[in-house]
């Protein structure tokens, strides 16, 4: 299939971009196109206007400030994989990457987007969840900044508005005794995950987050097994899964298969978080 016919734009700057979505409130960014092409020629999206925002270079640095690590929205996830200071200050982004899709894709989609895009099976949105992230959106109306447990709002539905465009996510930058783990299981290696889990594990404050994704319509939280982890009980926290997750079945397995899974991911990341 074709797309619907659509305008294009190519911004020169974020306050032209800002410029163009104010004006067109059916418009979309594009930024990697991973998603949004495929969505433009299956006419699942047909909006009247794209406003293209890889060339606004400012959107695409990695940078380190503030106790903090910042990713431009533009920042590709090819880029971040390599990135010496990802692996450094964001191993459980570093982790995560090489699960999302193929080389390819990687070269060209962008961590906005995957934020942007919320897939409730995307590796991104539950590993800023688990790190306690936060997203700087830009507007006509100014700068707002949305914690990550607050912008995941449903299927593919965000806290963004019309006219808002996400500049940067950022991540409290990792301490040496800070622990991460990650595990996904897919039917093959660059499929969006049947069911996956992030966590971290810091130690100061000291707080333990688990971010499941592909069990439900956003990443979740995993508060009632954070709990019982805590305290050392591995197998009360595999027991509290259960209650925690609600997941719907689907062609790849079903509800009870992913519970199962859950509990079964939550192991290996359990071992991951242990001191060596
Ligand atoms: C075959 C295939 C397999 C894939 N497998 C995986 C996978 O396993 N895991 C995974 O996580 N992803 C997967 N993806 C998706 C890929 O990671 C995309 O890159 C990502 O979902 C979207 O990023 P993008 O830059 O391509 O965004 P685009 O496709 O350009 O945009 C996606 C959406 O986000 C919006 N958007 C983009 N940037 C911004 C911004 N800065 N502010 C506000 N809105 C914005 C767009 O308007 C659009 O609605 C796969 C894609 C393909 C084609």
């Amino acid at each position: 299939m074709k797309p619907a016919p659509f305008a294009y734009a190519k911004a020169r700057s974020l306050d032209h971009a800002i410029a163009l979505l104010d004006g067109a409130p059916e418009a979309r960014i594009l930024a990697g196109g991973q998603s949004l092409m495929p969505a433009l020629n299956m006419r699942l999206s047909a909006p009247s206007l794209l406003v293209d925002i890889n060339r606004i270079s400012e959107l695409s640095q990695i940078t380190q400030r503030n106790g903090q690590l910042e990713f431009g929205a533009l920042a590709r996830h090819a880029e971040a994989e390599h990135s010496r200071l990802v692996a450094q200050l964001a191993p459980l982004i570093a982790k995560a990457l090489p699960h999302i899709a193929h080389p390819a894709i990687r070269n060209r989609g962008t961590i906005g987007g995957s934020i942007a895009l919320a897939d409730p099976a995307a590796e991104l949105p539950a590993c800023l969840l688990a790190l306690g992230g936060e997203i700087e959106i830009a507007s006509r109306a100014g700068r707002r900044t949305v914690a990550a447990d607050a912008f995941f709002k449903g299927l593919f539905e965000t806290a963004l508005s019309p006219g808002e465009i996400i500049t940067t996510i950022r991540i409290p930058a990792a301490q040496p005794q800070d622990r991460f783990g990650f595990a996904e299981l897919a039917r093959r290696h660059g499929d969006y995950a049947l069911v996956g889990l992030a966590a971290a594990a810091r130690a100061k404050p000291r707080v333990l987050r688990l971010a499941y994704f592909g069990v439900g319509t956003t990443p979740i939280r995993a508060r009632a097994a954070e709990a019982a982890l805590e305290r050392g009980d591995i197998d009360a926290a595999v027991a509290a899964v259960a209650s925690d997750l609600d997941p719907n079945g689907d062609v790849h397995a079903s509800a009870a298969a992913k519970r199962h899974l859950a509990g079964v991911l939550l192991r290996r990341v359990a071992a991951q978080l242990s001191p060596p």
